[in-house]
């Protein structure tokens, strides 16, 4: 593995366009004004985690501030712009922030960089996903259709879709923008309007995209963004009565609070949280590209990903070849300061989040897992930890059943079929599952056996806007992307006539 030692906070470039967006105190976003003050006037330091400097400062949202902006989302569904304006106008709006995204691709990049760490090329392609995800979603409002239904004579029945109103959302810090398109997308292809709060420590690039959306003209109200604690900001717009739907993207824990305060105020409550994502390699696998393929989607975002494939299993024929390609591939990547183009590893989000991973690594050590790569956490400043595979893991280890989120990878050996499932079903957690196989029918049984969300065959990780994305059991109640988020936006509405009257 190759490291730069230390970065020179100096060294690093960004554009103007970035330099000034820091170094403007950045404000609310509700209804037309983008530049609000907290109602409590609280701000708080966002934190480069590549060098431990402030980047700048954002006002922090209060209870306040949140019935603010849903009065100004109530008001906005009702606006001659928005709520009663063609299928069509909606579409438009969606088309041209996808461009408005495309357009402004570098400085949004930057802003993920450098509030999350996320190596810039990752983050540019974070934001060609977005631009799809918004075009994907301009396609819908034009295409939801109702239904005439074939009720008994005399009558005339037909079901019809309509928004369900303001609706709220939380994100992850992981992918800020990403998990924002996933929930603006939808939600205002079917006409509702948004208050939506981004995770503390990555809040940049979600305030900019709701400029670029006011930029196209989206009327005020319509995407309001409320940067603040999940405590308060988060808490507040879950426990509004009048915030009809609630998409939250986080952690488990997080996720079952808010699911029980939402069923308290008889909210739709949708949850994506965490996984422990099975990867299975079988000895008929293309081994190179299994390990390749797999090092990718592993160490992607040093391991903060909800689907990374954390939990390896290899069958035994192919265990000793597999190891040592994925520990070479491993051990040649470049970390160091996420603005270069050239970095595959960045440092970690948070010094929480590194001292959380750091804790892992010594439980993996103490339950006597084999530390085959990495496994140490470099001097800083910055949150950098070693991409770390340990073998010789057993399913009943913590580090095989906790979600780590980071770079640690753990590899278990398996005989036959049967085995591979049951252990790979072993889990908490039922978000995603990949399987390396060159025999068709084997790739279509674990489609069927393995439980998770998603199963990816000789690939990992790939989304896309057409096709739906969520967990089961601990791991999420929902699906976001394609027909079925869009959906989940709408409520029906049945209308019966008497045509005899
Ligand atoms: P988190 O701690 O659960 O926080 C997620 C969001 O919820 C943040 O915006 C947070 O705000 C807010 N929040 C915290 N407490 C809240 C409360 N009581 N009420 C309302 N909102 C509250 O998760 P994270 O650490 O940001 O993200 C990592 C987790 O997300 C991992 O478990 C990962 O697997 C999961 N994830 C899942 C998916 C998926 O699609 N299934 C995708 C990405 C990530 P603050 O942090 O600002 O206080
Ligand atoms: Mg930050």
């Amino acid at each position: 593995m190759t490291h730069e030692a230390v970065i020179p906070a100096s060294s690093r470039k960004v554009s103007a366009a970035t330099q000034a967006f820091l170094e403007a105190p950045q404000g609310l976003r509700i209804g037309s004004d983008t530049d609000r003050e907290g109602s409590t006037g609280t701000t708080f330091d966002s934190i480069d985690p590549t060098t431990e400097r402030t980047l700048g400062t954002i006002a922090s949202g209060s209870t306040r501030d949140v019935e603010d902006a849903v009065a100004a989302a109530t008001k906005a569904l009702s606006a001659p712009a928005w709520g009663p304006a063609s299928p069509a106008t909606r579409a438009r709006y969606l088309f041209d922030l996808a461009d408005a995204v495309t357009a402004h691709r570098e400085q949004l990049a930057e802003l993920e960089t450098l509030d999350m760490g996320k190596p810039i090329a990752q983050a540019r392609d974070d934001v060609d996903g977005v631009a799809a995800v918004f075009r994907y979603y301009g396609g819908w409002p034009t295409k939801l259709e109702g239904s005439i239904n074939p009720v008994r004579q005399p009558y005339f029945g037909m079901t019809q879709l309509e928004p369900l109103g303001v609706c709220g959302a939380i994100t992850p810090w992981n992918f800020p923008l990403v998990m924002a398109s996933h929930k603006i997308g939808p939600a205002l292809a079917a006409g509702n309007t948004l208050v939506l709060k981004p995770a503390e420590v990555s809040s940049y690039s979600t305030l900019l995209l709701t400029d670029l959306a006011r930029g196209v003209g989206l009327p005020p109200g319509v995407l309001n963004v409320i940067p603040g604690s999940g405590r308060v900001v988060g808490q507040a717009i879950v426990d509004h009565p009048d915030v009809a739907k609630i998409s939250f993207t986080g952690s488990t824990p997080v996720g079952r609070a808010i699911l029980e305060a939402g069923s308290r105020h008889m909210k739709k409550v949708n949850v994506e949280l965490g996984g422990k994502s099975a990867n299975i390699v079988f000895p008929d696998a293309d081994v190179r590209a299994a390990a390749r393929g797999s090092a990718e989607a592993m160490w992607e975002n040093a391991g903060q990903i909800c689907v990374a494939p954390t939990r390896m299993f290899v069958h035994e024929d192919v265990y000793d070849e597999l190891v040592d390609e994925l520990a070479r591939v491993t051990g040649a990547l470049r970390i160091g300061d996420p603005l270069n183009p050239e970095t595959e590893v960045g440092p970690l989000v948070s010094k929480a989040q590194y001292a959380s991973v750091r804790e892992y690594i010594d439980i993996a050590g103490a339950e006597g897992a084999r530390l085959r790569v990495g496994g140490r956490a470099l001097d800083g400043p910055g949150y950098f930890v070693e991409p770390t595979i340990f073998t010789e893991v057993h399913n009943d280890m913590r580090i095989a059943r906790e979600e780590v989120f980071g770079p640690v990878l753990t590899v278990l050996r398996f005989r036959t079929e049967e085995e591979a499932v049951a252990l790979a079903n072993d889990s908490a957690y039922d978000l995603a599952a990949a399987v390396w196989t060159r025999d068709v029918s084997r790739a279509l049984r674990m489609g069927k056996a393995l439980h998770a969300g998603t199963v990816w065959v000789n690939t990992h990780g790939r989304l896309d806007p057409a096709q739906s994305f969520g967990g089961y059991s601990k791991s999420g109640n929902s699906r976001e992307l394609g027909r079925e988020s869009v959906l989940s936006y709408t409520r029906s509405k049945a209308v019966m006539i008497d045509l005899s009257a």
